[in-house]
């Protein structure tokens, strides 16, 4: 069973009535469901919890972190991101949503500004499917329409990802790399653009079926994490050159 970690910085549900309307027990709780729904072991994990609710116990029982953040990125400590970044390179997964593209977790693994271009417009985003053989593609058609999201358009600053999933097409005419991965480490990344906290994308069931199979994607492979340094040779080294 995946293990999944949901942490959501949780602030526009506590001072936002129309986000609080959408999900009422915050962003986490409608991922958590979903996911758990899907047969996978869920925990949350918020700002607001002694060191965010991301313990060296819990990130050790964590396979796959999934990150939602937006207003607050600046709070979270550094002690933090250094620690769950660790975790990253030594193998945990790691789904970043949405704004999370500037949370300082983020911004650290990709080394760039993460920057782009934004809107809030309410209008339609079209995600076409740019990979179709992908498992995080796994049994979505061409393209997923959402009546409403936020437009994130490029340029998008980030490293050239290691593939391109899904690329975003909205109403008012940008485009954005909308489902990216990375390998960092030994660890697996999943960026995916949607979940704008005034609309609901995450009850939009196609949007779930891609984030499950992102945490399904990004679960670590079970092997030793490699021994850096100095090495002993492994055959007998007959002309050294000495
Ligand atoms: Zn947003």
């Amino acid at each position: 069973m995946v293990k999944v970690t949901i942490w959501n910085e949780y602030r526009h549900e506590k001072t936002d009535e129309a986000v609080a309307k959408i999900y009422p027990e915050g962003i986490h709780q409608q991922l958590a469901s979903f996911l758990k729904a899907a047969g996978m072991a869920t925990k949350t994990a918020t700002l607001d919890e002694p060191e965010h609710g991301l313990t060296e116990a819990v990130l050790a029982e964590t396979d796959v972190l999934v990150w939602w953040g937006h207003v607050a990125h600046d709070e979270v400590e550094d002690a933090i991101v250094e620690r769950v970044q660790k975790r990253v390179l030594e193998g945990m997964g790691l789904v970043v949503l949405h704004s999370g593209h500037m949370s300082k977790l983020f911004m650290k693994l990709m080394g760039t500004s993460c920057d782009l271009k934004w809107r809030e417009a309410g209008e339609k985003e079209r995600l076409w499917v740019m990979d179709p053989s992908h498992p995080i593609a796994d049994g979505i058609g061409e393209y997923i329409d959402l009546e409403h999201e936020e437009m994130y358009g490029e340029h998008f600053d980030i490293p050239v990802p290691d593939e391109l999933i899904f690329t975003g097409w909205y109403e008012g005419g940008n485009v954005f790399r909308s489902g990216i991965t990375y390998k960092r480490g030994s660890g697996k990344i999943f960026y995916f653009q949607p979940g704008h906290e005034t609309y609901p994308t995450y009850y939009n069931v196609e949007i779930q079926k891609v984030i499950i199979n992102g945490v399904n994607w990004a679960k670590p492979t079970i092997r030793d994490y490699p021994v850096y340094g100095n090495a002993k040779a492994l055959e007998e080294i007959k002309n050294s050159g000495k």
